[in-house]
This record gives C-alpha cells, sequence and structure tokens, in this order.
C-alpha cells in the first residue's frame, strides 16, 4: 500500500470529481490520502472528504499563504474545531502550518510577524493536544527550526522538503520525517534527488501536494494523488531499491509520521 501525505482533495481544480479522483487513486494502491486544511472555510471540507472515502484522513490548521485574510477569531475557531475531532479517528494532525518567505510581501514586516505568530500558536495547539504537524517550509527552514526547538511538538512532517543536508537532519533530529514528491521525479532537481537518495529511509514520506507540484511526465498538468506509486519508483531507482520495499517503508514511516492513522475506522 502507498500513502499520499499531502494532498489538497478539496482544492477548486478537481471540483465535482473529488471523490473518483480519491477512488482512482485507491485503484493504483494509495490506500490513504492526507488532505490537509488551509484556512477555517475549508475545515468542512476536508472532514467531509474523510467521512465520504475510507482513504482519506484529513488534518486542520491554517496555511501560511491564508494568515494575511485571517484573524485571531481563527485561531479559536481552530482550537474548537480539533477538541472536535478528536474524537474522530480520521482527524490525524494540525495543518498545514508554517512560513513562507518565498512571497516577497510576507517576508518582512507586519505580514512576517503575523506569519511567526500563527505558527506558533498552532504549535502550541499541537503541543497541548499532542498532535503532529504538517510543515509547510518555503525558504524558512531555520526559523521553522527555531520554533520546534522552542515548542516542542509530537514530530510531524515537513512537507515539500527542499533544504541542506544540515536542515534535513535538524528536522529527523527533532522526530520528522521529510516529504518528498513530484520535484523529486526532475533530472535537474539535483539537490532534491541527492537528498532523497541519502537521508536515512525512515526519514522519508511520499506526498503528491495535489493538483500543485506535478511529477515530470504530467508537467504542467494538474497533479493526482495516483501517481504516488509513479513517484515512489523514482525513489526506488534513485535508492537502488524495489518499489514494494519502498512502499513498505514509506508508509510505516507515514504511520510513524502520523500516530492516528493506525487507528482510523
Ligand atoms: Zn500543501
Amino acid at each position: 500500500m502507498w500513502i499520499d501525505t499531502h494532498c489538497h482533495l478539496d482544492a477548486g481544480e478537481f471540483a465535482g470529481e473529488e471523490l473518483a479522483i480519491a477512488d482512482g487513486a485507491a485503484g493504483q494502491g494509495v490506500g490513504m490520502i492526507v488532505v490537509p486544511a488551509v484556512a477555517t472555510c475549508n475545515f468542512a471540507a476536508v472532514a467531509r472528504l474523510a467521512r465520504q472515502r475510507r482513504n482519506c484522513v484529513y488534518a486542520l490548521g491554517i496555511h501560511p499563504l491564508y494568515v494575511p485574510t485571517a484573524d485571531e477569531s481563527d485561531l479559536q475557531v481552530l482550537r474548537r474545531e480539533i477538541e472536535r475531532a478528536l474524537g474522530d479517528t480520521r482527524f490525524v494532525a494540525i495543518g498545514e502550518i508554517g512560513l513562507d518567505f518565498f512571497v516577497p510581501e510576507l517576508k518582512e514586516g507586519a505580514l512576517r510577524e503575523k506569519q511567526e505568530h500563527f505558527y506558533s500558536e498552532q504549535l502550541k495547539l499541537a503541543r497541548e493536544f499532542d498532535l503532529p504537524v504538517l510543515l509547510h517550509v518555503r525558504r524558512s527552514q531555520d526559523i521553522i527550526l527555531k520554533y520546534l526547538r522552542r515548542i516542542a511538538v509530537p514530530g510531524g512532517i515537513a512537507h515539500a522538503f527542499n533544504g541542506s543536508v544540515q536542515q534535513a537532519q535538524a528536522f529527523i533530529g527533532l522526530g520528522f520525517k521529510l516529504g518528498f514528491g513530484g520535484a523529486m521525479t526532475f533530472p535537474r532537481s539535483l539537490q532534491i534527488r541527492r537528498l532523497a537518495s541519502e537521508v536515512p529511509l525512515q526519514a522519508i514520506v511520499l506526498e503528491t501536494d495535489a493538483p500543485d507540484i506535478s511529477p515530470a511526465w504530467l508537467h504542467p498538468q494538474r497533479n493526482t494523488p495516483d501517481q504516488i506509486p509513479r513517484i515512489g519508483q523514482v525513489l526506488a531507482e534513485l535508492r537502488g531499491m524495489r518499489a514494494e520495499d519502498v512502499a513498505l517503508a514509506t508508509s510505516a514511516n507515514a504511520h510513524a509520521a502520523l500516530p492516528r492513522l493506525m487507528s482510523v475506522s
């Protein structure tokens, strides 16, 4: 079985096709798809998908790119929804949260402070409720790590990981898995391919980030979770392994990162 640890199945690009796409992925052996929220306005949508399809689970959180339009009351909504979701076995993590310093307006001043505030408040919720986090880390590895050292959460996944070997080791040392996906399938992505072949296998989970980060063979068309086995095949080739063994290992790693996956019912 394969696991897509990061897929925005509720995204507008999939409108009306979400369930067929989840079923298509299941048909390709993708037994589980983790659907993170991005803002309070899609909390209900990700939870609904997880109710409608056996191979979907969800996370709740406020994505850094949605922080500019969020306010304090959204953090209260998040807390209330987490409390409610704790009794739901299909709820597995807090996410997608993090910091995005790629977008120039978000990198400085008040919006940067607001991003850091939402990130640290959501880490505190993860610590309080003993939940793993799904991290969006874009040009922000070191500051993401700084907060993780300060606010001890029970691990999670650094999604679409793209950092140095040292940064990878720091995340692993803090109990995190690293998410690899479509970016790894481009021959020119030397750094990511090197990381994917060199970091310990126990640190790797697979993801699509669909509809984004399409693999080389689909680019620039939208990405879908049924691509996971082929993405896993690329990882297998990079590491000189059999695809079946990559499926087993990365699925076990996803369960280790997201323990609630083990009692999904
Ligand atoms: Zn995402």
